[in-house]
């Protein structure tokens, strides 16, 4: 074994590496001339440089730790890894087993670079290399293995049912915690992405300039917003993934209303615990493990839609707001009369002693129970139920002189009877803002259909 090999694990290559293979591998080429080589950590594929090797390191101060050694202390068991983007794993953690002690614990890369450095592994090394004042620390495996960042290492961080793959350091922990958050955020943002991308149609600058307008000269201003506001926030529409839901499985989402939470509610949170999985599915990086949901609920944060109407009561507006949503989204972003007529998603209750319970708690448990022996219950409007807050909400937009629709198709009961509610009630100027058309489009003075993001970022405050 030698400078001019590589030992790559099976999966380490987009295709089948067979012996005679020509690769380029970071600018150098290499030949494979071992497809099967075997020793006692697996079979493996070894390749060779069909260039000279350079030695590129001579401008480098490289101090070195103890070299690997079949009679170290230590030896590198497995890299404990986390899904990125879009689907590759990330080394965060390292798995040393002390022969000593025979004990096994994930390190991270700054704590088993400095246990590999003083005590030395059979199968690692740890090297400082300096250039002038950049310095970087460097653990790799030994020549006849595959490098830390191979496929071989790698397990996840989390099994299936959420829990640790070994024990871990808490520096570790914070850092898997970090790299976690990475992944949620970017997959929120592909998510986001995608939806945007779905939208085909567009608005005049002229229809802006009438928004403006609208807004300027209205003092009151009475909201509706729906599922379009918060996809922009990674949230899929709630009541079209539960129409999804619906027509995959009927008798599931008969199981979430108020009949099935009485007279079964074991089967009830089974499916409540089904529908955060919908929620979060594709986002959260590891599906059991409760950190990795709570991560990817609170990731799903205010976007700008949702501080434009927070602003416009910093800037002496009246504004009321009726929400569809269940995401608490509009409360978050500084809104202070928000109704959630379908309830908060962040929000439990004892129906015996009215007791509150926040989402962390609800997920620690299959079957969620109160103090006082009784099963929680989501405060969410299921099918079947009533609106909440609806005629409080109406009467606190009684006089108002401007009417918001925004991201809301209006095509559930009550709320499609709101436009007429509108325009025989009030004196009120009304606007539709869409990813898309409505049917009731005709019975609003303004309709914007497209971007909301973009919309939203047009709309000016002064
Ligand atoms: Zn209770």
């Amino acid at each position: 074994m030698n400078k001019n090999t590589l030992v790559f694990a099976k999966n380490d290559w987009h295709e089948p590496l067979t012996n005679g293979k020509h690769i380029d591998y970071y600018g150098e080429e290499y030949v494979v001339i071992d497809e099967s080589y075997t020793n006692n950590y697996g079979t493996f594929v070894l390749l060779q440089s069909t260039s000279p090797f350079e030695d590129d390191t001579s401008l480098w101060t490289v101090t070195k730790g103890i070299e690997a050694h079949p009679n170290n202390r230590y030896e590198f068991i497995k890299a404990i890894s986390v899904p990125t983007f879009p689907n590759q794993m990330q080394a965060v953690g390292y798995l040393l087993k002390d022969k000593q002690s025979g004990e096994s614990k994930a390190y991270s890369y700054r704590e088993a670079f400095r246990i590999i450095h003083q005590n030395g592994a059979t199968n690692a090394y740890a090297t400082t290399s300096r250039l002038k004042n950049f310095t970087t620390q460097l653990i790799d495996t030994i020549d006849c293995l595959p490098a830390m960042d191979s496929t071989f290492w790698k397990v996840p961080a989390y099994n299936d049912n959420g829990e640790p793959y070994s024990v871990f350091t808490p520096a570790l922990e914070k850092e898997l915690k970090q790299r976690i958050n990475t992944t949620i955020n970017m997959r929120i943002g592909q998510r986001v992405r995608k939806l945007k991308s779905q939208i085909t149609t567009s608005y005049t600058n002229e229809e802006i300039t009438k928004l403006n307008e609208l807004i300027k000269t209205a003092n009151k201003i009475t909201v509706l917003s729906g599922a379009g506001i918060s996809t922009l926030s990674g949230i899929p529409d709630y009541r079209s993934m539960l129409e999804g839901i619906w027509r995959k499985d009927p008798d599931l989402i008969k199981q979430l209303n108020q009949a099935k939470f009485e007279n079964s509610p074991a089967s009830f949170w089974q499916t409540f615990h089904q529908l955060i999985q919908n929620i979060t599915n594709g986002i959260v990086p590891f599906e059991n493990h409760k950190n990795s949901l709570q991560m990817t609920i609170e990731a799903m944060k205010p976007n700008i839609a949702h501080e434009l109407f927070a602003k416009l009561e910093t800037h002496g507006k009246d504004v009321t707001i009726i929400t569809q949503n269940v995401d608490h989204l509009h409360s978050k972003a500084g809104s202070k009369h928000v109704f959630e007529i379908h309830g908060n998603f962040y929000k439990y209750f004892c129906p015996t002693c009215m007791s509150k319970y926040t989402f962390e708690y609800i997920l620690k448990d299959k079957l969620p129970k109160c103090g006082c022996g009784a099963i929680i219950r989501p405060d969410l409007v299921f099918f079947g139920d009533e609106v909440q807050h609806l005629s409080d909400a109406m009467a606190r937009a009684k006089n108002s002189d401007l009417f918001i629709v925004i991201g809301s198709s209006l095509n559930v009961s009550p709320i499609n009877q709101l436009p007429h509610f509108i325009n025989q009630y009030t004196n009120a100027k009304s606007v539709i803002i869409n990813g898309h058309k409505t049917q009731l489009d005709n019975q609003f003075d303004l309709v914007i259909n497209g971007d909301i993001e973009d919309i939203c970022k047009n709309i000016s405050l002064s």
